[in-house]
């Protein structure tokens, strides 16, 4: 926990009270377990956790993400499968591919980065994908499985974003949470999480009438909108705590910067909230790593309980 006083901010201003919420350093600590795990497993077996990236084409940002997730496994000790294929490949081959790594025992988790060149169909690929080994949460047996509260793997930024609350206020139960956002890979899993917290929900979205009364009355408000700075101070009322998950590249005084949906400088009278960037991104990748240990530890589970049938 850092407080604006002593933090680096765009703010600098006294008046500002809110904690900021280290994302960084939380998933510092995340993936440090995730390693210790790992280690463990590597030294008492023959197995490690394997992690299989495609990379579909050569879109800048997703070659950035593939590129530190496959730093990040590779620091986990766990083993990273790349894959890059060109912006040409078929769907019939990416299919193709996917099977592959279905079958195979090496691999536990499996991503596929998105967003696929135009031709692909990406819903195909993604129920394509083994959900035993669908580390992104996107499968829709998954989201199913969250949804009626059985165990899942869950997607990861939503699943970081929860960690943060829960380590923020310990206790969610009863709060009034407010999502903004209803996609399926963060607003839609992020309000089942919080629903499993026995939070009241409201999910918003660009139809919803009078936004600002909305989240005003809210204890949390999660947003992942994709608008810089959509969210305003007096949307938020005093002591709420705010989860930005927006990620949106401004220019600013000619300079390229990174801002949240939230106006940040104008949050210090929330309880909390997660700066941009340094909030949720780096909570993501952490998450994957957790994913991709616990698909480890599922498939080793039943694989054990696959030899004492045929004992
Ligand atoms: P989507 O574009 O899939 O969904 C955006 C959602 O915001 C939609 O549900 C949309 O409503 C809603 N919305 C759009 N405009 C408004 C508005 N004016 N008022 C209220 N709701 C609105 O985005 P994602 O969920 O994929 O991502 C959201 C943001 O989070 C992006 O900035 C993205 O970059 C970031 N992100 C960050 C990640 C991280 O690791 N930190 C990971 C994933 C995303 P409707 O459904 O009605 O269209």
């Amino acid at each position: 926990m850092a407080n604006m006083k002593d933090a680096h901010t765009p703010l600098g201003c006294l008046a500002f009270e809110a904690d900021i919420i280290d994302g960084k350093a939380f998933a510092a600590g995340l993936m440090a377990r995730v390693k210790t795990e790992v280690d463990e497993i590597r030294s008492t077996g023959d197995k490690v956790p394997g992690l299989a990236v495609v990379l579909v084409g050569e879109d800048p940002a997703s070659t950035v993400y593939v590129a530190s997730k496959r730093r990040e496994t590779q620091a986990a000790g766990m083993n990273s499968f790349e894959h890059r294929l060109p912006a040409t490949t078929s769907q019939d081959d990416l299919l193709t591919l996917v099977g592959q790594l279905n079958a195979d025992p090496t691999v536990h988790g499996i991503l596929v980065q998105l967003p696929l060149p135009s031709h692909l169909d990406a819903d195909a690929v993604i129920e394509a994908i083994d959900p035993a080994k669908d580390v992104d949460g996107f499968h829709i047996a998954n989201a199913g499985k969250l949804a009626v509260g059985q165990t899942a793997l869950v997607p990861c930024t939503p699943l970081g974003c929860i960690m943060l609350l829960k380590d923020r206020l310990d206790d969610l139960t009863g709060l009034h949470a407010v999502v903004v956002g209803r996609s399926n890979i963060v607003g839609k899993p992020m309000a089942q999480l919080l629903l499993q917290e026995d939070c009241t929900v409201t999910v918003a979205h660009r139809y919803s009438r009078d936004l600002p009364t909305l989240t005003r009355m809210a204890d949390i408000v999660v947003v992942a909108v994709g608008r810089p700075e959509m969210v305003r101070g007096d949307w938020i009322k005093p002591g709420a705590t705010v989860i930005d998950v927006g990620i949106n590249r401004v220019i600013q005084d000619g300079k390229s910067r990174l801002v949240g949906d939230v106006a940040f400088a104008e949050m210090g009278h929330a309880r909390a909230i997660t700066p941009v960037p340094g909030g949720v991104g780096p909570m993501t990748i952490g998450c994957l790593l957790s994913n991709t240990l616990e698909a480890f530890r599922r498939a080793q589970a039943r694989d054990a309980a696959a030899v004492k049938e045929n004992l």
